[in-house]
């Protein structure tokens, strides 16, 4: 079987390693290199996003975004603080507890959002909530960049949650698993998205958009980033062939293949979500701004994928989703609306 022929939507992760991360991988595996991160492909790639985001940022390579999440929000607040959420948010729901545990018992504080989104008012809400001394102290936000169900801020929306965090004192966390879409979505330069509009650190995703595995930690302040190089060897991110972390880092930035791999997979969700709108009892449930597209249809329906071979999952978001990744291919796409058309309208 062609590995096309079992292309799937149910994850991004389900995808392979785009050609530019691969090739900068074979060229990083010829010959020896120093470990540990003292190599010129760590150099070259943490120089990448220095350039990509404009500005002298601090870079960490991670290898999933679980760590890179966890070690940030750590780095950000003491045992006796507090990390605002949405509800739906990665690090509340499928983290295991990492945050917590990294962080030695930092509480989450999470509240119920639409799309997932946080505003000043929910933050607000939980940051006034308690101030005494029994209460963990609010110390950090935390936002999913696009949110777990596919929703973008604004740049107006990300200004508006960073004025409010220093208005109340609180750091600003990026949960960017996805950044790449998000930033091809609103078609803004990286800059734009994150130290332009007050997010002091950033988790950027190279997994989903491309990459064998990886996450970059950005620190837009510096001193934020003090000590962070142990945090990430004490938990265990501390690549000893740090230049396989980092090579396809410089394969992704330098070429362009970030924007182009998440703008593909944009492309791919909005073609699906245009082909199934009006579908007899198919519903979408959020907007489709991303990759990712949610659907409730009947049970009968979602069987009928099912006994045709589809796989997708329903624990997210409360309905069927739908993910496509940098490799999704349009035709593939087609045969998914088929079987959904077909399905739908014998339902109906
Ligand atoms: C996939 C994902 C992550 C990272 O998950 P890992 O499996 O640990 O790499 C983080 N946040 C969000 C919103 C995600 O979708």
């Amino acid at each position: 079987m062609r590995q096309d022929d079992s292309q799937q939507f149910a994850s991004d992760n389900y995808s392979g390693i785009c050609p530019e991360a691969w090739a900068a991988m074979e060229a990083a595996n010829r010959g020896h290199a120093p470990a540990y991160g003292e190599d010129a492909w760590t150099k070259r790639a943490a120089d990448a996003f220095r350039t990509l985001f404009e500005t002298p940022c601090e870079v960490f390579f991670a290898f999933n975004g679980t760590a890179a999440n966890a070690l940030a929000l750590a780095a950000l607040c003491q045992s006796y603080h507090s990390v605002i959420c949405a509800d739906s948010a990665h690090v509340e729901t499928d983290e295991c507890g990492a945050p917590e545990f990294f962080s030695n018992g930092s509480k989450l504080l999470t509240v119920r959002t639409e799309g997932g989104k946080l505003t000043p008012d929910l933050i607000r809400g939980l940051a006034q909530n308690r101030s005494d001394i029994h209460f963990p102290r609010p110390r950090v936000v935390t936002i999913t960049q696009p949110t777990e169900t596919g929703q973008v801020y604004s740049l107006a929306e990300l200004r508006a949650l960073s004025a409010t965090c220093r208005e109340l004192g609180l750091a600003l966390h990026m949960d960017g698993s996805r950044f790449a879409n998000a930033c091809a979505s609103l078609g803004c330069s990286p800059a734009d998205m994150t130290w332009r509009s007050g997010i002091d650190v950033l988790c950027f995703g190279g997994t989903k958009n491309g990459m064998h595995a990886g996450e970059a930690v950005v620190f837009f302040d510096a001193k934020l980033a003090e000590d962070f190089g142990y945090r990430c060897k004490q938990a265990g991110q501390l690549a000893s062939k740090m230049r396989f972390l980092a090579a396809p880092w410089v394969g992704m930035l330098e070429s362009g293949a970030w924007l182009k791999n998440a703008a593909h997979g944009n492309a791919c969700a909005r073609r699906f979500a245009e082909a199934v709108a009006g579908l007899p009892a198919v519903r979408a449930l959020f907007p489709v701004e991303a990759n990712a597209v949610f659907l409730t249809m009947p049970a009968a329906t979602m069987e009928g994928l099912r006994a045709r071979g589809w796989r997708f999952y329903t624990f997210i978001g409360g309905g069927a989703r739908f993910m496509f990744a940098w490799d999704a291919r349009p035709e593939r796409v087609d045969e998914l609306v088929g079987d959904l058309r077909a399905l739908a309208a014998a339902a109906a």
